[in-house]
């Protein structure tokens, strides 16, 4: 009965330095003064052992070394931990391993809050298909190969067409090819921007929404996983399910 959870007990999920996701039964860890007062995305030093025949790993010490401490706002908290959920799904199935605590640490650099949370939302989701190699092909039609701008990939003008994104194929077909999508240009400039780690700051912030909807359709449904914190965002964001 000892294994069994308590009320004020906390299970904590951790992505080591490795990219292997452990979780840890805290006891009491919902206690206001014993309380394990770490938040999603904070960067922990901790020792364990690991029992075997048990999921949960014993922590005998635990510090933390980088704490998130800007103020977020209810948007930039939401973001943030489908941010982490992301990064754990992924770690769960092995994705990306290598590159994944890299992207924790990098995602520390962050500022998570009213202004920023979207473009590192949707910077960090762009990093995760990149890492796990799936790519959205962004720079033609699947079906007539016509590209989607003119000029060179460095300074490119972008095509005004209507474009929809395939998500089996992991391209856009333009209109002539799919009929009219609802990716206009702004939306292709977004994935090149993406592509070329470029500044966000001057996308409006409803394209990046749009975006952020349509990579979070999409990732999961590659790799078969549902995202438990998505809903919350949908829902304050006026998404509605399709
Ligand atoms: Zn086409």
């Amino acid at each position: 009965m000892k294994n069994l959870l308590g009320d004020a007990d906390l299970i904590a999920h951790f992505l080591n330095a490795q990219g292997e996701h452990l979780k840890g039964r805290i006891q009491g860890g919902k206690r206001i003064n014993r309380g394990f007062g770490y938040e999603v995305g904070d960067q922990l030093e901790i020792e364990y052992s690991i029992q075997e025949g048990q999921d949960f790993i014993k922590l005998s010490h635990h510090q933390g070394l980088r704490i998130q401490s800007s103020p977020r706002g209810y948007r930039a908290m939401l973001a943030l931990s489908l941010a982490m959920e992301l990064i754990s799904r992924m770690a769960q199935r092995g994705l990306a391993e290598g590159g994944l605590f890299d992207l924790l640490q990098q995602n520390l650099t962050f500022t998570w809050d009213r202004e920023h949370w979207a473009s590192n939302l949707i910077t960090l989701i762009w990093r995760l298909l990149t890492l796990s190699g799936v790519q959205i092909r962004y720079q033609a039609c699947l079906s007539c190969g016509q590209p989607s701008f003119i000029g060179s990939l460095e300074e490119p003008k972008f095509r005004k067409s209507a474009y929809r994104l395939i998500p089996t194929e992991g391209g856009i077909q333009c209109e002539r090819c799919a009929g009219a999508g609802n990716w206009g240009a702004p939306m292709i400039k977004l994935l090149w921007l993406l592509d070329q780690g470029q500044n966000l700051a001057e996308v409006p912030e409803e394209l990046l929404y749009s975006m952020i909807r349509d990579l979070l359709d999409y990732l999961p449904q590659h790799y078969q996983f549902t995202l438990n914190s998505l809903p919350l965002l949908a829902r304050e964001l006026g998404w509605q399910h399709h």
